[in-house]
Formats: structure tokens, C-alpha cells, sequence
């Protein structure tokens, strides 16, 4: 149709561009900034000059940003709205324009450009943000009951515990308006999907929490652009959209099944590995090789998921008819192949890519055939012994370090299998069995805990540290640095 992806992201950056803002490139996964895990947002290029530590090069620029967010990895496939990797489209002013242009282009882009129906979209804005809500319904004519208020979670935007912060106001579409404006909650994604967030960004947050206003008044905005895509391609969920539906037809092909007319358990995981594939090949191309520390745990996490994904759906072998060969390097193709308007530079390092991804996963599928094989076993025992006791069934920690220790078998894929099962992990107990492995290991380690399940926490000397385990439940990492 006429908006493809590519369409959609060439007119966001025109239409800033021709409103005075420079073009300029996709920062790297992989941020300039000791304190950041991964890029998870426009702005963090533009960090520096926000706090005002670097002098301003242009008054504005317009960006499609590569982000990973690891903190939505289990909503993949079960919302329509979040992958791990998704690209951002921004506008963003550094100490030119404030919010009355922010509000005013975002809607004549959305509205005239995009052409979305003005009576289908709503507005959000910081509850006691009263100069947004006039310009929203003063100057650009929305009316009241399509404004909504809302509180710190939603509308205050920090890019992580401390930096550059302050309100904003998010653009919604409507998918059913029919339901009317009586209690319509923008939180219900049966109905609404939030869009565009314009960030107010005014404040810098310090260690202690305390708001400090920066010298000058910015602007950051974020537009999901296969969520736009989604918009505008009329289809029911990301997925769906040609940013990353080739991926997934490829992988139906693989598994000769008919992504059409497949339940929605195999529908779920071929969303998981059009998502997964993606964020594993744009992390390896920006230099994440899969390792047990830091961000390379991310990267072999997403390999071992997509992986096993793959294997449930009856994935195996290369698709080129050698049965034992690896399959990630002929989704990732599918990948690199569109990639092209996203990131140059990936098609250049196809080599690497695909060589890494296969690497890793024949080397997964080792363990995987392994340990599961074990799991099966322990976890019959689990349910047996349950079933006797007419109780909770619950895999003990001391099985779940064994084949962690033992098998080299992945905390969460762990928690994933006994899940399946409808068998919980005692992962308090497998905490217990680290330490005491940690204790009767003479090194005096010191144990940290290092978030991965939100990349905006500080991560100290990533380098320094080597994984020990994964807790699953919590999306906290266990390191020893
Ligand atoms: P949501 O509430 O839907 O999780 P968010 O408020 O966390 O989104 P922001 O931090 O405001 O998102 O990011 C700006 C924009 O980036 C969002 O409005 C959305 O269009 C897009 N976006 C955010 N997270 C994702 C994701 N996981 N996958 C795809 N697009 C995303
Ligand atoms: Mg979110
Ligand atoms: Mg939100
Ligand atoms: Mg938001």
C-alpha cells in the first residue's frame, strides 16, 4: 500500500525537515554513555547536550532511532504493541521551540500527513500541565473529554534514575469510537494504542531524586514507527506490518505451517521470533556478541529464546536441506534484507551476523537437548508428587541449579519449560543453592545485583562482571564483579 514502513519513516523526517530540523543518523544500540545498558530511546544520543554538557550543533533534529528494550521482552506476542526492538521516530528541539510547536506539528504531521482522523485520536498530558491541556484544546481544537489527565506513571518521561526529565503529552488512536467518550480509559489496549509521546523536557534528576531545571527548555518526542505502520496498514498488531511480517512468513514456511489459519499459541511464537530476529541481528551489527556478561547476556538471551521458539514450532534444520544445520542464519537473511532504509550498515557485516548466530545456536541446541531431556524427567517427578500431595507443584531450587550447574541450562528457560508445564520455579531456593556455591568457592566475589530487565538502571563496570545465573522472576541478573 502507500504507506509502507520506509514511506512512513521518509515523511516523519521531511516533514521535520522541511520545518528546519537536521536529519541525522541512528545512534548505535551500543550508547557513547557508561551509565546506559542499551539504547532505549531518540534522545540518548542527544543526552549531553540536554544537560547542557556539550554545546548544541543544530537548534533541532529529527532522528529514526534503533532501540532495545528488554523490559517489554515478555510482552512480545501477547500485546500488539511492544517488540524488543523497535525504531523511534523523533523530533527534538534543544533549547529552540517549546511546547506550543511540539503539539502543533506533532498533530498537523498526524493528521495531514498521515492523514489519521481527527475525531480518532486522544491526548494524555501531565495532571497539572494546564498550558498543554489549553494549547491541546485551545489552539488545536480537541475536545475536552478527548484530553485526559494523568498522573507520574504515564505522563512524567524519565530515561532512566536520574538525567533529563519532564512531562508530556501522548497522541492515542481510537480503534473503536463507537464505544463513545463515557468512561473510556486510554489504558484499555482493546481500544487505544498510545502512538507519539512529546517530552517537556526541562528538568534534569539527580542522585537523590530532586528535580533541578536545565538552562534551557527542550523537546523530545518518540513515535513507534511500526506502530504507526500498524495504524496506517490497517493490520491487527505490529507483527503484521512489512517491517517485520516477512520474518515471520519465513519462519511459517520453515515450519510448514500457515501463519493464517495457526492457533494463536504458534501465531504468539511466530511473533517472538519476527521479533527476536530482528533484535539479535541489529545488536550483533552494533557489536554485542552473545557472552554470559553484560549486554552479550541480552544478545544470547534472545538467541536461546528465539531458538527454542523456533524448535516448539517445528523449525529444524538450515531451510536449504541440511538437516542438521542452523536455521537462524536464513531468518536473520530475511532480516538483513530489510534493514536496508533502516541501518546501512548492516547488510556490510551479513557475514559476521550470520556467522555468530549460527555459532551460538549449535552450540545452544547441545545444551537444549540435554537438558531438557532432564527437566522433562524432574519436572514428571514434580507433577507426580503433586499430584499425590493434592498441592502447588513447584520445581526445586536445588533441580533448577543442578541443570543450571550441571547442564548449563538457562535459569529462564527453565521458568519458561516448567511454566509450559504449569509448574512454578523455586528460584528462592535456587538463589540459596548460588550463594552457597558462591560461599564454598574460596574467591572472596563480590555479588552485585545488576538489573536487566530495566536498561536505564546504571551499570557499573559491565566488563568487570561475570553472570552467574538469571532470575527470572524478578528480570534480575545475578553477577559477581
Ligand atoms: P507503552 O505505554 O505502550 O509501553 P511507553 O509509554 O513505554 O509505551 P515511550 O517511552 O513513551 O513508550 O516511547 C515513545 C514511543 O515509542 C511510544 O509512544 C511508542 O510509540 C513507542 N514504543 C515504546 N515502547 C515500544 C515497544 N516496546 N515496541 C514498539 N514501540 C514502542
Ligand atoms: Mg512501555
Ligand atoms: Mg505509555
Ligand atoms: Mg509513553
Amino acid at each position: 500500500g502507500e504507506w509502507s514502513g520506509d514511506a512512513i519513516r521518509r515523511r516523519f523526517l521531511d516533514f521535520y525537515a522541511s520545518r528546519g530540523h537536521k536529519i541525522l543518523p541512528s545512534s548505535s544500540l551500543v550508547p557513547d554513555d557508561p551509565t546506559v545498558f542499551l539504547t532505549i530511546a531518540g534522545m540518548l544520543q542527544f543526552k549531553p547536550i540536554f544537560l547542557g554538557k556539550e554545546p548544541r550543533r543544530v537548534p533541532c533534529a529529527t532522528t529514526s532511532q534503533k532501540c532495545i528494550r528488554t523490559n517489554d521482552i515478555e510482552n512480545v506476542g501477547r500485546t500488539t504493541r511492544h517488540q524488543t526492538f523497535f525504531e523511534m521516530l523523533g523530533n527534538f528541539s534543544f533549547g529552540d521551540y517549546f511546547k506550543k510547536e511540539a503539539i502543533t506539528w506533532a498533530w498537523e504531521l498526524t493528521t495531514k500527513e498521515f492523514g489519521l482522523p481527527p475525531e480518532r485520536l486522544w491526548i494524555s498530558v501531565f495532571e497539572d500541565d494546564d498550558e498543554a491541556f489549553s494549547i491541546w484544546h485551545n489552539e488545536v481544537g480537541v475536545p475536552k473529554e478527548r484530553i485526559k489527565r494523568l498522573g507520574e506513571d504515564d505522563n512524567f518521561w524519565t530515561s532512566g534514575a536520574t538525567g533529563p526529565c519532564g512531562p508530556c503529552s501522548e497522541i492515542y488512536y481510537d480503534f473503536h469510537p463507537e464505544r463513545g467518550s463515557t468512561d473510556a480509559d486510554l489504558g484499555d489496549d482493546s481500544r487505544f494504542i498510545e502512538f507519539y509521546n512529546l517530552v517537556f523536557m526541562q528538568y534534569n534528576k539527580k542522585d537523590d531524586g530532586s528535580l533541578e531545571p536545565l538552562k534551557q527548555k527542550n523537546i523530545d518526542t518518540g513515535m513507534g514507527l511500526e506502530r504507526m505502520a500498524r495504524i496506517l496498514q490497517k493490520v491487527p498488531n505490529n507483527y503484521e506490518t512489512d517491517l517485520i511480517f516477512p520474518i515471520i512468513e519465513k519462519a511459517a514456511s520453515m515450519a510448514i505451517v500457515s501463519y493464517t489459519t495457526a492457533d494463536d499459541a504458534i501465531k504468539t511464537n511466530l511473533k517472538i521470533i519476527g521479533d527476536h530476529m530482528r533484535a539479535v541481528v541489529y545488536l550483533i551489527s552494533d557489536g554485542v556478541i552473545p557472552s554470559n556478561i553484560g549486554r552479550g547476556y541480552v544478545v544470547r538471551r534472545l538467541i536461546r529464546r528465539v531458538v527454542r521458539t523456533c524448535r516448539l514450532i517445528g523449525i529444524r534444520g538450515d531451510g536449504h536441506g541440511n538437516s542438521e544445520g542452523a536455521f537462524l542464519p536464513s531468518l536473520a537473511e530475511v532480516a538483513i534484507r530489510l534493514s536496508t532504509e533502516i541501518d546501512p550498515d548492516v547488510e556490510s557485516r551479513r557475514k559476521s551476523i550470520l556467522g555468530e548466530l549460527q555459532r551460538e545456536e549449535l552450540r545452544f541446541v547441545q545444551t537444549l537437548e540435554r537438558g531438557e531431556k532432564l527437566l522433562d524427567e524432574l519436572l514428571d517427578e514434580a507433577l507426580l508428587s503433586a499430584g499425590n500431595n493434592g498441592g502447588k507443584c513447584s520445581l526445586s531450587g536445588k533441580d533448577v541449579f543442578l541443570l543450571y550447574d550441571t547442564y548449563g541450562f538457562p535459569v529462564e528457560i527453565t521458568a519458561e519449560i516448567a511454566g509450559e508445564r504449569g509448574v512454578s520455579v523455586d528460584m528462592k531456593g535456587f538463589d540459596i543453592e548460588m550463594e552457597n556455591q558462591r560461599k564454598q568457592s574460596q574467591a572472596a566475589h563480590n555479588v552485585v545485583k545488576l538489573s536487566v530487565g530495566n536498561d536505564t538502571e546504571i551499570v557499573k563496570s559491565i566488563p568487570d562482571t561475570e553472570f552467574l545465573g538469571y532470575d527470572y522472576l524478578s528480570a534480575t541478573a545475578v553477577v559477581k564483579g
